[in-house]
């Protein structure tokens, strides 16, 4: 087994194999020496931990459940003769293979926003060297200026993203900046846990952040990143730090292999995680198509361990048997506030694909202290089940 991708659907699709059947040989293919997690970020750009909480590392996978890891570029992978081809030209055979290489970024969406931008006007939505850019951009904010995040068109990775940034930078600017305001230009007319965060904002920090939708201000034309202004169909809109956070589509390996439709996103079986285009590669995480799940760690997680059993099952002669998946999603708006949406899903034969059976968020009047600690235990107990 050959697995592609060595961040939160990869590594707990390597573990959950070897847990299914020791016997099984799996090797990882991770583009890092060491991965570094999103969820977390927006803490360490609001300075409410430092960037090393975000570092994961594959040792216990190898030392603890038998999984080679092997830190390198997958480049191809041929669906018919059952390889994958690396950047140093080696390849590696596979009865079967999983791919959970995350998201790309369509740089061409938005005219005037693509790579080279991003490094004055940082997405931070992969972490790293971006994350650290935007959190130094908002420590040298002017007093009383204005942080701009464009918030990018459905479906992209962690839905309530953009709105947990927003609040945690008014955590950070109450208290160093405080005429300062954050602005939400965004190109949707509605978002994850929308009366929460509102609710939210208000509560916490009264007039500074500002929720602008694309109803009043409509598609988003052009970014000028050196001038910082953003151009929508109906104005244009002037910061002194931008965030933009672009459209989405799977990552690039996906597409060089022919898994991706005309979405830019992955077609699969749910009950196998398995490709509709090339039935021996399954594709789990950010990149496949398992809406009304959204795109989310928790979400990928809960994919790895549908299709690792499903996996082992197939190669056994078994049947799978029917998935069941969850979500649950924690958003702070401040160290002792957080709020969550939850969601159970299960696989519908007349649909042909998943269905919620069941969603949630939490009440508006939660005690929001008790849900910021069970946050904060979900992400220790969380980051203990993926990489060991
Ligand atoms: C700011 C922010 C906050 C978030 N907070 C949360 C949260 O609180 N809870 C939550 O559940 N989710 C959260 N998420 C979402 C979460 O980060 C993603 O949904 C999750 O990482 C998806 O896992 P994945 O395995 O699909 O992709 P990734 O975690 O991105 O892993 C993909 C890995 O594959 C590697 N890769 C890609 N292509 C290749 C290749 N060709 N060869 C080798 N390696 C390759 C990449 O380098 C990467 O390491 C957040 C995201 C952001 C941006």
């Amino acid at each position: 087994m050959v697995v592609v991708g060595g961040g939160y659907g990869g590594v707990t699709a390597a573990r959950y194999l070897k847990l299914a059947d020791p016997r099984l040989e799996v090797v990882l293919i991770h583009r890092d020496r060491e991965y570094l997690s999103c969820p977390g970020s927006n803490e360490v750009i609001a300075g409410m931990q430092p960037a090393v909480r975000l570092v994961r590392r594959y040792e216990q996978l190898t030392r603890r459940y038998g999984v080679r890891t092997l830190c390198g570029e997958a480049t191809g992978l041929d669906a018919d003769r059952r390889i994958v081809t690396l950047g140093d030209r080696s390849s590696l055979p596979f009865d079967r293979a999983i791919l959970s290489p995350g998201v790309a970024f369509r740089w061409s969406a938005w005219e005037g926003y693509g790579e080279e931008a991003s490094r004055r006007c940082p997405h931070a939505w992969q972490a790293g060297a971006q994350t650290e850019l935007l959190r130094k951009q908002l420590r040298s904010l002017r007093p009383g200026g204005t942080v701009m995040i464009v918030a990018p068109p459905n479906p992209y990775r962690c839905p309530p993203g953009p709105y947990e940034r927003a609040g945690l930078m008014a955590f950070y600017l109450k208290r160093h900046n405080p005429r300062a305001k954050v602005l939400i230009l965004d190109t949707k007319t509605q978002f994850s846990k929308q009366a929460l965060f509102l609710h939210g904002w208000n509560e916490l920090y009264p007039g500074m952040v500002e929720w602008i939708p694309a109803s009043s201000e409509g598609e988003v034309e052009r970014i000028d990143a050196d001038r910082r202004i953003v151009y929508s169909e109906f104005g244009e809109h002037r910061a002194d730090v931008l965030n933009v956070i672009p459209p989405q589509k799977a990552g690039s390996i996906a597409e060089v292999a022919g898994l991706t439709d005309k979405s830019g996103w992955c077609p699969v079986d749910p009950r196998s995680f398995a490709s509709t285009l090339a039935p021996d590669i399954h594709i789990i995480g950010d990149a496949c198509i398992a809406a009304p799940m959204p795109k989310s760690a928790f979400a990928a997680n809960s994919h790895a361990k549908v299709c690792a059993h499903a996996v082992a099952a197939l190669l056994a002669g078994r049947d799978p048997g029917p998935p069941s998946l969850i979500n649950h999603c924690y958003s702070f708006l401040a160290p002792e506030y957080a709020i969550s949406i939850t969601g159970v899903y299960e696989y519908s034969p007349g649909e042909g694909g998943l269905v919620a059976a069941a969603t949630g968020e939490t009440p508006m009047d939660a005690d929001r202290k008790t849900e910021a600690r069970q946050a904060r235990a979900w992400q220790k107990n969380f980051q203990a089940d993926v990489f060991g």
